[in-house]
């Protein structure tokens, strides 16, 4: 239903008012870049939070705390008076009024981004979609360590072997960074804290596996990526199944493409992502993967005032016929160049195109272990993996995580722990 009172306590004044949907990478840089400049900015998001995504697979497998890979975007508005913040759903686009419709009301825009990334695709498997656990959010990855762990303490209350190897089996769909990272993370747990936390068990019955549909892991990266990581995640005691596409699950019984069944009570859906992107729009504006289409502005096809940037926007190049990665550093890149846009918009310049510097693509495997495709060289092992440390421990937002995430790393590469395994439950009393 749709809510007509005015989103309250945003002035209307003389500046020209630009509406960001989404505070995650692309969002965050423009506004970031805009703060200061003569706008008046209106930031919108569902959650209060940045995310890091990149490191969720260590919020899951209790390597980091949700804390260090989140930043509260409020903070981001504090010293701008210009500049606001509000926690809400955009439902749906007016174009024709310039006017968004939100869960905490309606708000009129001169400018309108749209930024609002991607949502976890279940291709329409209505039992996956019930029975899988996601792997998009804070919230996911939280949910799925508590899961996890709560499954090895099942697991100690059963004697049918059956039974406990269906409780410590963990599957993962989908051989990209993330399943691979994942798997990887999931694999040195098992070697170094759970056989100490839990002795009792007989954890060769755990069975750690990728299924991937296509017929290499991290399709995208070079063959020379591919090989390392699937070699050495096999040498992990990762199962690696190529060409082996999940078609169903009920929470017990995971069902392939060709018909073979594998039993596991956690399934961790790392596969296919569409955009996220609000109603409102005419289908001129449609592209692959439910993006929406953009120029070399990120002007949404059919509007000149609107925009979408990183992971949501489709914009189609010589390079890129298909649209660029969803990764984010084409939504840093595209957030940068529509902040200098903006500018030149007040100032009457003429716009500048957007062109992705594809600086190479890095994804860890474990201690001491990565791969990276960089222009000119392939690096695997501990160069790769180094590298890959310093760069995400760069790109994480503000300096508290920063330090807290390098603190963490250390005390876990020295001691092999994974210190974070509070097993939190839902509050259904007081506590006593
Ligand atoms: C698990 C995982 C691991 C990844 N690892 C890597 C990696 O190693 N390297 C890499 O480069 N990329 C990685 N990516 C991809 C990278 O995170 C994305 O490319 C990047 O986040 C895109 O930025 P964005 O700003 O377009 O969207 P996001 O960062 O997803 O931000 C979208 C924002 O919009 C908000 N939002 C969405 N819908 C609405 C709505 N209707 N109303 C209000 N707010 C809304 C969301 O809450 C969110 O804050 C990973 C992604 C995932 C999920």
């Amino acid at each position: 239903m749709e809510n007509i009172n005015t989103i309250q306590n945003i002035p209307d004044t003389p500046k020209k008012r630009i509406v960001i949907i989404g505070g995650g990478f692309a969002g965050l840089e423009l506004a970031k870049k805009l703060c200061a400049k003569p706008f008046q900015l209106v930031m919108i998001d569902k959650n209060n939070y940045y995310q890091f995504q990149p490191l969720l697979y260590q919020i899951a497998t209790a390597g980091l705390e949700a804390g260090s890979v989140s930043f509260p975007l409020r903070k981001y508005f504090q010293k701008y008076k210009n500049a606001h913040f509000r926690l809400g759903e955009v439902l749906k686009v007016n174009p024709e009024k310039n006017e968004i419709v939100t869960d905490i009301g309606s708000l009129r825009y001169d400018y309108l981004v749209i930024a609002t990334g991607t949502k976890s695709n279940f291709f329409g498997l209505e039992n996956i979609y019930k029975n899988a656990l996601g792997m998009k959010s804070v919230t996911d990855a939280i949910y799925i360590r508590n899961y996890l762990l709560n499954n090895l303490e099942k697991a100690l209350n059963e004697t049918d072997t059956n039974k406990i190897s269906n409780y410590l089996n963990i599957a993962i769909a989908g051989g990209g960074p993330t399943g691979v990272e994942l798997a990887g993370a999931l694999a040195e747990m098992k070697k170094y804290v759970f056989n100490k936390d839990y002795p009792e068990l007989d954890l060769s019955l755990m069975k750690i596996k990728i299924f991937e549909g296509s017929d290499v892991l991290l399709n995208g990266m070079s063959a020379y990526a591919s090989e390392n990581a699937k070699r050495t995640l096999e040498k992990m005691g990762v199962e690696v199944l190529l060409n082996a596409k999940v078609t169903d699950y009920d929470g017990e019984k995971i069902t392939l493409d060709n018909g073979q069944i594998f039993n596991s009570k956690t399934l961790i859906w790392a596969t296919g992502v569409s955009a996220a992107k609000p109603d409102g729009f005419h289908h001129q504006s449609a592209g692959i993967g439910m993006r929406i289409k953009v120029d070399r502005y990120n002007r949404i096809a059919g509007y000149d005032n609107i925009f979408a940037l990183g992971d949501v926007a489709f914009m189609e190049t010589l390079d890129y016929p298909n649209g660029h990665p969803q990764v984010a550093p084409v939504a840093l890149q595209q957030g940068k160049l529509l902040a200098k846009n903006f500018q030149n918009i007040i100032k009457n310049k003429p716009l500048r195109e957007f062109t992705y510097k594809n600086k190479g693509t890095m994804a860890t495997i474990g201690r001491n272990s990565a791969v990276a495709d960089l222009p000119g060289i392939k690096l695997s092992g501990f160069i790769a993996w180094f590298l890959w440390s310093i760069v995400h421990l760069l790109s994480i937002v503000g300096a508290k995580n920063k330090v807290f995430v390098l603190i963490d790393w250390i005390y876990r590469y020295f001691t092999y722990d994974q210190s974070l395994r509070l097993l939190i439950k839902h509050k259904t009393t007081h506590s006593e």
